[in-house]
């Protein structure tokens, strides 16, 4: 044998001391106790999971990575009526609660705003574990649910789907949430002003936002805004406008160089638009006659106000017109009356459920709508006391007063308000041709609050800078803009409406954080 060969065992061990020998036999003693308790838990597992009746109808489901299509057929919460009474059903909703009596646990089960009871009960085919894994699966994760519906007992108050309940024979949880919730959704729900009650404040809620929007409430009132947005599109398009999009990286503030937000461009600096307004009434000067685009407006405004953000959506429209532009205030009136026409008839579940949170009266309008000069909103605000100046600008509280004043005299929450002194409104504005010290404008209001700004805007180049210039406005800027009406273009007016005031004020909320889903504020740039 080579001398690098190890000697065997025997050959190369000292007999060991009775002290080893004591040692040696106690570890071997621990090593075989251990391997029998091991032996006894896993038989143990083993038999308890075949006693688990149940243990192939519930658990964690692997993670859905799109291996195979299954082909099952899902049922809508939504459509769980009695008219399925006796059926399998199938769903896959968010576990809203889960509240055990031991042998059973009552779960609401949730998609959007619609939830239905489901009954996990110990039977010959469910497990006490099965029972009790419903009952500690974590609020808010995602589960499979199947089961056979039946008619309810009693009406299930607490949910929308009051007849009906599933007896639950399959759980499987196919995404888990964490167990604590950062705002609980109860919470989220209380109406404002309940202090007796845990409620969650907006800051909580904005942090929380995904959590937050999942709430019934937050559910309807992005489904009015979806609305307002159809509905304008939906009319628009049927009175032969076009929908366009115009860049938001421009090259120069659009309304002048206050409160706009500036970008690094390349070598170069740029803006984020303030207003489609230069671009649709390029559109126009091109022949489009008539535009309408639906996209984000920036505004560097550091001003925490119940009404402003830094980023909202406008609602912008641009019409060409033959006489006067009464034809354009026609058409936005006409787009208005529709809209809420649409709102009543297409989201009256909705409205009915964010007053349900927060109350509010219902918007009241006229068709035709009502239409006042700004003298006569003045005379009305004089006759009420308030001292304002032929040429002033309304303040935000005399604009609030004389919608209150509008609403008692023509009952009525939405009025048109035409011509505004032309000194408080752009270079662009068309001035009214008898008096020189009014323009041919126009603001909307919902509420007693400002929701469109609009008018006819100069089509002739040459005035349209004299005008700029006495509004101090750099020329050279603005080139391309007083250029394209250098080939000719059609008189024209419209306006800028802001999506989110309308929702605000439509169902009488009272800060436009509620209705922009991520709001952009002096404060708030996450989530
Ligand atoms: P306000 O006087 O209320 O600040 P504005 O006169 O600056 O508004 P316009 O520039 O005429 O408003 O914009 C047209 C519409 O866009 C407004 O009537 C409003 O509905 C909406 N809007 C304007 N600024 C904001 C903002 N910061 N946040 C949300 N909406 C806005």
């Amino acid at each position: 044998m080579a001398d690098s060969q190890p000697e065997s065992a025997a050959e190369g061990q000292q007999p060991l001391s009775k002290k080893g020998q004591k040692k040696q036999q106690k570890a071997e003693e621990k090593a075989k106790k251990k391997a029998e308790t091991q032996a006894r838990l896993e038989a143990e597992a083993a038999s308890r999971d075949a006693q688990d009746i149940s243990k192939d109808l519930y658990g964690f489901a692997p993670l859905i990575q799109s291996a195979e299509k299954t082909g099952r057929t899902w049922t809508r919460i939504g459509d769980l009526t009695l008219a399925k009474a006796g059926t399998t059903v199938l769903v896959r909703a968010r576990l809203q609660t889960s509240r055990s009596t031991g042998k059973q646990c009552f779960l609401v089960l949730r998609q959007q705003h619609f939830t239905v009871q489901a009954i996990v009960a110990v039977s010959s085919t469910i497990s006490k574990q099965m029972v009790k894994f419903t009952e500690d699966l974590s609020r808010e994760s995602i589960v499979d649910v199947e089961g056979t519906l039946s008619a309810a007992p009693e009406k299930v108050v607490s949910c929308s789907q009051q007849d009906v309940e599933i007896a639950v024979t399959k759980f499987h949880c196919i995404s888990h949430a964490a167990p604590r919730l950062p705002l609980q959704l109860e919470d989220a729900l209380r109406p404002e002003g309940d202090e007796a009650q845990p409620h969650v404040n907006q800051d909580t809620r904005l942090d929380n936002r995904i959590i937050d929007l999942r709430t019934v409430t937050n559910q309807a009132i992005f489904r009015v805004e979806a609305a307002v947005c159809r509905l304008f599109r939906d009319y628009l398009t049927s009175q032969g406008f076009v929908e366009i999009h115009t860049p938001k990286i421009i090259s120069a503030a659009s309304e002048g160089g206050a409160n706009v937000f500036e970008v690094s461009y390349f070598k170069n600096n740029a803006y984020l638009a303030q207003s489609p307004q230069l671009y649709k009434q390029m559109a126009i000067a091109s022949d489009f006659e008539k535009v309408f685009t639906v996209g984000a407006v920036f505004r560097a405004e550091d001003s925490n106000t119940h009404r402003h953000l830094c980023e909202f959506v406008g609602l912008d429209l641009e019409m060409a017109f033959y006489d006067h532009y009464h034809e354009v205030t026609e058409v936005i009136g006409g787009m208005f009356v529709n809209m809420f026409k649409g709102l009543e008839t297409q989201c009256a579940e909705e409205i009915a459920t964010v007053h349900q949170q927060y109350p509010a009266e219902p918007f009241k309008y006229l068709n035709p709508s009502l239409m006042l000069t700004y003298k006569e909103g003045v005379a009305m605000l004089r006759a009420a006391g308030v001292d304002v100046g032929d040429e002033d600008d309304l303040s935000t509280p005399n604009e609030k007063l004389l919608g209150k004043l509008v609403k008692e005299k023509y009952d009525t929450d939405f009025y048109i308000l035409d011509k505004y002194p032309l000194a408080v409104r752009p270079f662009y504005t068309m001035p009214d041709p008898v008096d020189p010290r009014s323009s041919n404008s126009y603001d909307m209001f919902m509420r007693g609050e400002e929701i469109l700004s609009g008018a006819q805007r100069i089509h002739d180049p040459q005035f349209l800078t004299e005008r700029a210039k006495l509004h101090n406005i750099d020329t050279t800027k603005i080139k391309d803009y007083i250029e394209s009406f250098k080939f000719g273009a059609p008189p024209h007016g419209g306006g800028g409406i802001g999506m989110e005031r309308v929702v605000m004020l439509y169902l009488g909320l009272h800060n436009i954080r509620k209705t922009s889903m991520f709001p952009r504020d002096p404060k708030r740039l996450t989530p």
